[in-house]
């Protein structure tokens, strides 16, 4: 048995909504992939919400073309 991320493994994709505008989020992916690529502004929004990240969950980010916001999302992973 493995736990596996359904978005990292394109086994689903959720509809993850702006709360600002309403707009359908793009998934950018998991957060691991920004940390090897610094980027300041992610980092603001982002770092102090890792810590709260139960190791069954995989923290995916969020990008609305809507209003520019960007969002983080704990996915939770799934048996196989
Ligand atoms: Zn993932
Ligand atoms: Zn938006």
């Amino acid at each position: 048995m493995e736990y596996l991320c359904p978005l990292c493994n394109g086994l689903d994709q959720p509809e993850v909504r702006c709360r600002r505008c309403g707009e359908i989020m793009e998934n950018c992916g998991a957060i691991q992939e920004y940390y090897d690529d610094y980027s300041p502004y992610l980092d603001m929004h982002v770092t102090r919400m890792i810590d709260g990240v139960s190791g069954d969950q995989c923290l995916h980010v969020f990008f609305c073309k809507g209003c520019n916001g960007i969002r983080s999302v704990a996915v939770n992973l799934v048996e196989y």
